[in-house]
């Protein structure tokens, strides 16, 4: 099979001789650009598994169904300041002396009508009596020695009262399907009565690194073995993304091992693997997958770092993303696409993850045929101005390239140098979403 890279992404229709795989359900993408990849994505996830799940659990979801509030808030008429209910009626323009008749506390149940020439204390939160329709602050009041409350001025109806219902009815949109729910999202669901709330459920991703050099971290090395990085780095990755990572595995670059593990791991709903997908002897994976039925949305992407990235789907349903093994290739292409599968898994919208504009801090060089997305630091300073700082780039196999890293500062295929000064679009990798 030949890969155009130079022209382009081309889309293999159905008729097409190339399109030889069984299994393979899409038109697939050849050298994909990143916007390619990004469109047939948002064109083919859709959100997984959803559950009805108690409030408490759900931080961090995302809402399935717009959450409604279940009951008027406040339910009761409230008090809003410490002070005396008072029956406005009862209350002149100047002076007004009112027989306190007790306390009503917060969280107190149904209490009797305020009567006529009557004033009762009452606390911020607490349930304002029938009859009263106004709450006088202590602030303003005077407490006498025979037991009337004295104040100067006419309440106006209403002040310092939250009306039932006042603040959202029963039945109001709270928050709309589709947000990850926050902490204050959480307050607000349980303040508006939900007990049960419809979320999408964390991603489920199996997570294999392949490799006869690799070793876990940790463990002497032998000649020619390196530090399983990768893995570390997805499992965090995947884990801020919103999905969990329930099997884990390293595999030897050996046909049976593989299929063993791949075959587990597309039990899932997204399989995310490094390594073996290039033109070497034992890069197994691509291979071993199609055997297993699984079909290609993306074959190799023109970008840089990430030209072997795979993307694809099995039969049963479980997404495939194919990662370079190198370590910076590896995460590149992760936060530009893995990121995009597994939020779109759990409803988040799918598409290009946002780009920011900031000022470049050093020169950068020129761009060659691929799409470039480079290890970058950016802040914001204090004069609101946002500065990019491309890293020093010793290549997709610098395990140390992304060491301090907060952003991807993307650079086009073919563009001329960039100089220091230049305004440019980055990915920051520290904004959540
Ligand atoms: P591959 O994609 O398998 O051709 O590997 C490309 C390069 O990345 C090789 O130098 C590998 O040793 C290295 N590499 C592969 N997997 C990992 C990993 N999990 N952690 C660190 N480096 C890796
Ligand atoms: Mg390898």
């Amino acid at each position: 099979m030949r890969f155009p890279g130079r022209s382009g992404a081309v889309r293999l229709t159905p008729r097409d001789p190339l399109r030889t795989i069984a299994a393979m359900k899409f038109d697939t993408l050849v050298a994909a650009t990143p916007d390619q990849i990004w469109d047939a994505l948002r064109a083919e996830v859709r959100a997984g598994r959803r559950r009805a799940v108690p409030a408490e659990e759900t931080l961090g979801c995302v809402l399935a169904r717009d959450a409604r509030c279940v009951r008027d808030f406040p339910s009761f008429d409230r008090a809003v300041m410490d002070g005396y209910a008072v029956r406005t009626a009862d209350c002149g323009e100047s002076t007004t002396r009112l027989r306190n008749v007790g306390l009503i506390r917060a969280g107190a149940g149904p209490i009797g009508s305020l009567e006529t020439g009557t004033c009762i204390r009452i606390n911020t939160g607490a349930r304002v009596p029938p009859g009263a329709d106004a709450v006088v602050m202590l602030e303003d009041s005077h407490e006498l020695a025979d037991g009337f409350v004295e104040f100067d001025g006419q309440p106006s109806a209403r002040q310092y009262i939250d009306q039932k219902g006042s603040i959202v009815k029963a039945g109001e949109l709270l928050v709309r399907a589709g947000a990850r729910i926050n902490v204050g999202t959480l307050s607000a669901l349980v303040a508006g009565g939900a007990a049960l709330v419809d979320v999408f459920l964390r991603p489920r991703v199996a997570q294999l690194t392949t490799g006869d050099e690799l070793v876990e971290q940790g463990q002497d090395l032998r000649e020619g073995q390196i530090h399983d990085s990768n893995s570390i780095a997805l499992e965090e990755l995947i884990r801020q993304a919103g999905g969990e990572t329930v099997m884990f595995g390293r595999c030897p670059d050996d046909p049976a091992a593989l299929r063993a593990s791949l075959e587990l791991g597309l039990a899932n709903e997204l399989l995310c693997i490094t390594g073996g997908l290039s033109m070497g002897t034992h890069d197994l994976v691509p291979g071993v997958l199609e055997e297993l039925g699984v079909g290609w949305l993306v074959m190799k992407a023109r970008l840089t770092p990430g030209k072997p990235l795979r993307i694809g789907r099995a039969e049963a349903g479980c997404w495939v993303i194919g990662l370079p093994g190198n370590p910076v290739s590896c995460a590149v292409c992760f936060h530009l696409f893995g990121r995009v599968l597994v939020e779109g898994l759990q409803g988040l919208e799918v598409g290009k993850p946002a780009h920011l504009t900031g000022t470049l801090e050093a020169d950068m060089p020129a761009v060659g045929d691929r799409f470039a997305y480079r290890p970058a630091e950016w802040s914001a300073g204090l004069d609101g101005e946002i500065r990019v700082s491309p890293l020093v780039w010793r290549g997709s196999g610098d395990p140390f390239g992304l060491a301090t890293a907060n952003a991807l500062v993307y650079r086009p295929a073919g563009a001329p140098a960039a100089p220091r000064g230049q305004t440019v679009q980055f990915i920051p990798l520290d904004l959540p979403r």
